[in-house]
């Protein structure tokens, strides 16, 4: 009984587990840390004041509630009826605002004095900078020496912003060592500092607590679909799949809607066979990542393996532990698409609807002729981010 429970639940339960998937699983080092982190985020986030504060800033800040938008021309070349979540019109440009000004909203309540992230692409570091600088509070952001070249303007707004960029040298000087120098910078800061995680991963309680922040996006959906079409569920719902976090908050309030089907989108990089690709449930098995059990990229001997994709957010060889047990219970119908194919699902959503998408979100538009959609059906896509990032990667294909 309790395992049927288990299989049909879309929560976390309270060891941190979705089915076979999450926990955490950490260095003892970290376990002070990660342990108040867990016993005190459900009550901060229920706190009316809590509450009043986030909805605030969402608001005035952020600019939410972000439009949903009939595709109209889009919507007629695929004969069906297409609704854009518009997270590219937030403040920075993309959802993980919504996650970092809840988490630095945390941090204060649990008196801390300094932020500490790491990043990648440098989206999550810009997201996490943006809120150290509304805040007053120090932050330090780790990004890979090869990646602070490659991602040179989001150093610069970083800094801009008042953050401190540590190059991380170790290793391939990517994200994963950049996550292994923020980890021991809060293993020997426990007391003042507060890490943010940009995504539904890490130990429990990360992926719970940024699934809950990034869920105002289908709570928006809900309502704005109620007012449009008459009814607040669509048939499908469709998000990018980096870590997995707006598809999680796009996700979130109809996990337990079976009508409405989830539609995960991972980046098949130059395609599934290449070596060259980043589609997480396709290619990966289960193990540990980032300190929760959930699906990864890996060799034959657990080695995890470098991943790929044209788009910087995609570019990692997990996804959240909600999103293994998605994939796992069928719940949630996993694809991939390749480079190609999202940069021309970019090309065609600008053209058609006059909004150049985040190559990431491209994923999701990429996607949509593939599901076999009817006249009848009404499709939510959640559009992760705007493209201005990403301008030279398109004039390269558009020169090609
Ligand atoms: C970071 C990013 C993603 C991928 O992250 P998720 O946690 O999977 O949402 C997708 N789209 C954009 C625009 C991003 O910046």
């Amino acid at each position: 009984m309790e395992d049927i429970l288990k299989e049909t639940s879309f929560e976390v339960n309270n060891k941190g587990f979705y089915g076979h998937f999450g926990g955490a699983f950490i260095p003892e080092m970290l376990y002070p840390n990660v342990e108040e982190l867990r016993e005190n985020y459900l009550q901060i986030m229920n706190e009316p004041e809590f509450q009043a504060e986030f909805r605030a800033l969402l608001a005035d800040y952020v600019g939410r509630p972000t439009p949903l938008f009939l595709a109209r021309r889009l919507s007629e070349q695929l004969n069906t009826t297409i609704y854009l979540k518009r997270e590219d019109l937030c403040h920075t440009g993309a959802h993980k605002i919504n996650n970092t000004i809840g988490q630095i909203l945390v941090a204060k309540r649990l008196d801390k004095q300094r932020i500490v992230a790491e990043t990648g692409a440098g989206q999550h570091g810009v997201a996490t900078a943006t809120v150290c600088a509304l805040m007053g509070l120090e932050c330090i952001v780790y990004m890979g020496q090869i990646d602070m070249e490659r991602q040179k303007p989001n150093v610069d707004r970083m800094r801009m912003l008042g953050a401190t960029v540590v190059p991380a040298t170790s290793g391939s000087q990517t994200l994963k060592d950049a996550t292994n120098e923020a980890m021991r910078h809060w293993i020997n800061n426990p007391v003042d500092t507060h890490y943010i995680i940009g995504s539904v991963v890490g130990p429990h309680p990360y992926p719970d607590m940024v699934a809950r922040f990034q869920s105002v996006i289908s709570e928006e959906i809900k309502k704005q679909l109620t007012n449009k079409v008459g009814r607040p569920n669509p048939d499908y719902v469709v998000a990018c799949v980096g870590g997995g976090s707006n598809a999680a908050g796009a996700f979130f309030h109809y996990l337990n809607e079976p009508s409405v089907k989830l539609v995960a989108v991972e980046a098949a990089g130059m395609g599934l066979t290449t070596g060259h690709s980043a589609a997480t449930t396709a290619l990966g098995k289960p193990g540990v990542l980032h300190g929760s059990r959930t699906i990864l990229m890996q060799t034959e001997d657990g080695q995890v393996t470098e991943p790929y994709s044209i788009s910087a957010g995609l570019d990692y060889p997990g996804i959240g532990p909600l999103h293994a047990h998605l994939f796992d219970s069928g719940r949630g119908d996993f694809r991939a698409i390749t480079d190609e194919e999202a940069v021309q699902a970019a090309m065609e959503l600008s053209r058609l609807e006059g909004i150049i998408p985040a190559l990431e979100s491209a994923h999701a538009i990429a996607v949509l002729p593939k599901l076999g959609l009817q006249p009848n059906d009404v499709v939510v896509v959640c559009l992760s981010g705007r493209g201005d990032k990403d301008l030279s990667t398109y004039t390269k294909y558009i020169n090609a």
